[in-house]
């Protein structure tokens, strides 16, 4: 078995993934989301899109047996298993303005949208290129009349995990999220494995 990366709390990471390989994406401590985004390794301007994928979804919820396309309609991931079936792919990763927005905040940390650019410029990823990531364990309940929407703690626990299978040759970008309402209140590591 490969061995288990872990990404520290309000951090993330940049790697990449071969087509057929899976990627375990773990809470190990509970209640703490994952900012998951993807590019295709030949061509970085091809990205994970939530706007295609809920369009072919029909459904706002996505699990085991769901694909997650691009921008260009090709699949990118499918998840092939999922301890928790509550993620998001609507809200888009925490930033510096999130902070200061929401929070108030006046030293605001750069979240998970810092993160993912500095984790991702290797490959030459400009900040204007980080789309909506695909927010493992992230819990917004959406009220199906008005489509008001909260952020509730994650209902994943202790070591539960989400499984992605890569359709293509991908570069990743995972974190351990930054924003306190996301995660039920504190910031705690994220781990990932890659077979
Ligand atoms: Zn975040």
């Amino acid at each position: 078995m490969a061995d288990i990366q872990t990404i520290p709390p309000r951090s993330g990471a940049g790697f990449t993934l071969d087509r057929g390989q899976t990627l375990t994406v773990i809470d190990p401590q509970g209640r703490q989301v994952s900012d998951l985004l993807a590019f295709n390794r030949s061509d970085m301007r091809e990205a994970i899109s939530s706007g295609r994928t809920l369009d072919y979804a029909n459904r706002l919820y996505l699990t085991t047996g769901d694909m997650l396309y691009s921008n260009r309609s090709n699949v990118m991931l499918a998840i092939i298993a999922d301890d928790v079936g509550r993620h998001d792919f609507l809200l888009t990763p925490c930033s510096k303005e999130t902070f200061a927005i929401i929070y108030g905040d006046t030293d605001p940390h750069r979240g998970c949208f810092g993160n993912l650019v500095e984790a991702l410029a290797p490959w030459g990823i400009e900040p204007d290129q980080i789309p909506v990531a695909f927010n493992c364990f992230m819990n917004v309940p959406i009220d199906g009349a008005t489509g008001a929407f909260t952020v509730e703690p994650p209902l994943s626990k202790l070591g539960d995990s989400i499984v992605f299978r890569a359709e293509m040759d991908l570069v990743i970008g995972l974190t351990a999220c930054s924003a306190l309402q996301s995660n039920g209140g504190s910031f705690k590591p994220i781990q990932y494995r890659i077979d």
